[in-house]
This record gives structure tokens, sequence and C-alpha cells, in this order.
């Protein structure tokens, strides 16, 4: 009889990891891969083996905002080892492709893309994967929420009205494909001025957090404009890794205990 040969097992690309959890917004622009940063190291920070996959396609910031420069290497079975920086795990497409090239795929491109992200990294062995979404609540969005088998979904907000209708349709996408909310958190709550030390409600106040009342999600916490946050962003040191111990580390840590 004719022998066949088995056919190779197939191999879960997230089956070392204990949790992937989506961090998502509805619109770009309101802090949404500087919290993943944050609250990655924050978990970090309480001994957590943490990854981050940037799969915000149009406008990766991971490798600025972890100051990663060069592309990733190859490493067994020809995946793609992370990067790794503070402590992290990182990969983004930001690493592998000019940003040009990107900004112009379409949504099927842009999903297969992100799913070869997931399956072609050698994540090893981690507690967490945070998965910075692309904005938005379009059909990438919700493949992408149902082809990774999601732990749960943060969601983050400022406070403002029309971030937070998009803030509703993000938990109504999760919500429609089982994922929890894991909760909202509320960034530019306030801004903290470096001055005189008061707090502004530049974009009004409350806002996340009665919302997520309303809604039934936790609210996690709010997050301050600071100068001092988008300057260390910027530099690629983020400030939870420069001082995880500081007012801002602390608020980050903060809200990753609550997640
Ligand atoms: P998104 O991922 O939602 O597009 P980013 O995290 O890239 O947003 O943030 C957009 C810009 O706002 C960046 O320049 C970032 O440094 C800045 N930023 C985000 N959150 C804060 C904050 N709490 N205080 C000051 N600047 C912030």
């Amino acid at each position: 009889p004719q022998i066949k040969a088995p056919k190779p097992a197939k191999v879960d690309p997230l089956a070392g990891i204990g949790h992937v959890i989506a961090v998502a917004s509805g619109k770009g622009g309101v802090g949404k891969s500087t919290t993943t940063v944050n609250l990655a190291l924050a978990l970090r920070a309480q001994g957590l083996r943490v990854g981050i996959l940037d799969a915000d396609i149009y406008g990766p910031s991971l490798p600025t905002l972890l100051g990663l420069h060069g592309k990733p290497g190859m490493g067994e079975g020809r995946k793609l080892k992370p990067m790794q920086a503070y402590g992290l795990s990182a990969m983004s497409m930001g690493l592998l492709v000019e940003a040009e090239t990107a900004m112009v795929w379409r949504g099927p491109m842009v999903m297969s893309a992100i799913t070869q992200m997931m399956a072609d990294v050698d994540w090893g062995r981690l507690d967490v994967l945070l998965v910075d979404m692309p904005p938005g609540t379009g059909d990438a969005q919700l493949a992408l929420a149902q082809g990774t088998k999601l732990a749960g979904a943060v969601i983050v907000s400022t406070p403002q009205d029309l971030s937070l209708i998009d803030a509703r349709r993000g938990i109504a996408m999760f919500r429609k494909v089982d994922v929890p909310i894991l909760g909202i958190v509320e960034n530019m709550s306030h801004f903290l001025c470096p001055d005189c030390g008061t707090a502004h409600a530049i974009f009004g106040q409350g806002g996340a957090e009665a919302e997520a009342a309303r809604l039934k999600v936790p609210y996690l916490g709010g997050v301050p404009l600071t100068m001092e946050l988008r300057a260390a962003s910027d530099s690629g040191q983020p400030i939870t890794a420069r001082d995880p111990e500081g007012p801002l580390g602390q608020i980050y840590q903060q809200i990753a205990r609550a997640m």
C-alpha cells in the first residue's frame, strides 16, 4: 500500500503566548500607540514577558517609540526574530516595509500582511502580546479581532465627544466577535502645565469614565497630556522605561493592574 507522508501538524504561531490583547481606538491620533508601549513596559515592570505587535500598518510608530533601527533578523525555520527594546519583544510593519509602500495597500493586503506578521514571527514564550491595532472599526479591524484569538481588548479614547463616539463603535465591534472589553483608557484626560503644575481639562473632563459606566465596561484610568510624555515618546525612550516608578509610570502601572 502507498504510504502517505503525514501532513505537517499545523503549528499555532501564537501557541507560546499566554494572552493576546488588542489595544484599539476608534480613530487615529488619540494616543493608542503611546498607550500600548507604556502599558507593555508597565506589565514588564511587573515581571511579565511582554511583546508588542504593531499592526497599525498605515502609521506604524513602534520603531520611533522604542527607538528601533535596522531590520529584524531571521531565526530558526525562516521565522523573523522580534527586535528587543527595554525588555520587550517587538515587531512592526514599519521595520519591514517603507512607509510609502504600506500607505497605498488596500484592506485585503493589509489583512494578509498582518496575518503573515503574526504567523512568521518567532515570539517564543510570552505572557502577554499587545497588538497595536490599526485605528478604526472597519473590515480589517474586525477580521483581525476574529483571527487572533484575542483574550481581550483595551480601548483608548480622549475625553472628547467625537473620540468617544468612535470608541463606542470599537466596543460594539469587539462585542460582535465576543472579545471581552478589558476597559477604556482615557488619554489626554487633562493638560498638566509644566510651569504652574495646574491641570487643565482641554478636552472636557470625565468623558471616558462616564461613557465606560454607561457601556458597562471597566474604566481603567486617565493619562494626562504632558510635554514630558510626548518628548519621551519622540526620543524613543518611553516614559515608563525611563522612570517606571515616576508619576506617569505609576499611572500606567495602575492601568496595567486594572486590565
Ligand atoms: P495613535 O497611535 O492613536 O495614532 P500616538 O500614540 O501615535 O496616537 O500619539 C499621537 C501623538 O500624540 C504623538 O506625537 C504622541 O507622542 C502624542 N501623545 C499621545 N499621548 C500623549 C499624552 N498623554 N501626552 C502628550 N502627548 C501625547
